[in-house]
């Protein structure tokens, strides 16, 4: 039988096994205050890459973003405008930091946050916004920093899927006041689990660096409330390979998306990726939609997909405020986000990752296009 072709994979090579086997040797396997060795590697050589003046390590995606909405100094009752069609984290931490969630609807062609919804959802409570850069695709953030900076908004970029993503010449990370990265182990880099914030802030990053170690600027003396957040060495050591590695695998990625993209084009069926003028998407996936007729049979046909060894898979078929715990807690109805709400039964993403071959490529565009016909 056919392999499956998954719809993304690490991948490790013997400068992460290296690198790692050195860490192990020298039995230094976390530091204290959680700026270790390579830590601290990492960080600066991440800092760089990302074009901003600090980087900040952590244990997860997660983490960075509850970091970040505890750095910005969230009190009970704020509310975070954030998109509903995204993975469930910023929402998670938005209420962990003691904050609200008030969701914004998606603009259908890139699937990320509208400029004008989240206008219409802030009131005088709004203390920040997370835009998310979806699929490797950068928000459109002109319009939202002008929002935020009209309304004294803090802006926390989402950018987890995106490491990479351009926006008018510069890399998602520097675009607002604070970024947060995922390095889970189907990002476009990983280190297993991890995450990782970036600033141009220096107070911002030293109350991160604090936060991530029990709210210690000096040890045993908490001057804030903190949690552990501090990345193991190993990881750091896996980081710090990936980064020398990361621009060769987005090149790959963005190969293949150009292939499929010339495979897919034409088919009516289907609403092909968009990277609008400015922009330079990453390619975490080659997310499409079903439209016309067919728009209702995105479930059977993701699963003649998989049937056929593709990996086909949805990002993400229930947006966060219809999920059982949301929709509960804040009693939020359907048709609240119809761009939302209709994104969800549509889309799909097929793999792009390094791994996938041009003969993959062929092979996912001519059955998408049989079971189509
Ligand atoms: C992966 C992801 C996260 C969370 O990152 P973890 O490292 O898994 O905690 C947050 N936001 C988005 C959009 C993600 O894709």
């Amino acid at each position: 039988m056919r392999e499956m072709i998954p719809i993304n994979r690490p991948l490790i090579g013997k400068e992460e096994i290296n690198l790692v086997t050195k860490v192990l040797k020298s039995g230094l396997l976390t530091e204290k205050s959680g700026g270790g060795h390579y830590v601290t590697q990492f960080e600066q050589a991440f800092a760089k890459w990302v074009g901003a003046k600090y980087a900040v390590a952590v244990s997860s995606g997660t983490a960075a973003l509850h970091a970040a909405l505890m750095t910005v100094g969230l009190r009970a009752g704020d509310e975070v405008v954030v998109p509903s069609f995204s993975f469930v984290a910023a929402v998670e931490a938005v209420i962990l930091a003691g904050g609200k969630p008030v969701f914004a609807d998606i603009n259908p062609d890139t699937y990320c946050m509208d400029p004008e919804s989240f206008e219409g959802q802030i009131s005088g409570k709004t203390k920040a916004v997370i835009p998310v850069h979806l699929y490797g695709l950068a928000v459109d953030m002109d319009p939202i920093l002008k929002l935020a900076r009209e309304h004294d908004l803090m802006v926390i970029e989402d950018a987890a899927q995106a490491i990479g993503a351009e926006y008018k010449g510069k890399k998602v990370g520097g675009l607002g006041d604070i970024a947060c990265f995922s390095f889970y182990a189907t990002k476009n880099l990983t280190t297993g689990e991890g995450g990782m914030i970036t600033t141009n802030v220096e107070e911002y990053a030293e109350t991160v660096r604090a936060i991530r170690n029990h709210g210690e600027q000096e040890e045993y003396r908490t001057t804030m409330l903190g949690h552990n957040y501090r990345m193991p060495e190993v990881a750091a050591a896996i980081g710090f390979a990936q980064l020398s590695k990361l621009s060769r695998f987005l090149e790959r990625r963005r190969k293949n998306a150009e292939a499929l993209r010339d495979g897919l084009s034409g088919v009516e069926e289907l609403k092909l990726p968009i990277e609008p003028e400015g922009h330079r998407h990453s390619w975490y996936v080659y997310t499409l939609r079903l439209r016309g007729a067919n728009a209702g049979k995105r479930n059977r046909l993701v699963e003649e997909l998989r049937e056929k060894r593709i990996g086909a898979t949805v990002y993400y078929p229930v947006p966060i405020h219809l999920m059982p715990y949301y929709r509960e807690r804040y009693s939020y109805n359907r048709r609240l986000l119809p761009e939302t709400e209709t994104a969800a039964g549509q889309v799909f993403s097929l793999p792009v990752h390094p791994k996938v071959t041009g003969a993959d490529i062929d092979y996912m565009a001519a059955v998408l296009k049989r079971i189509l016909k």
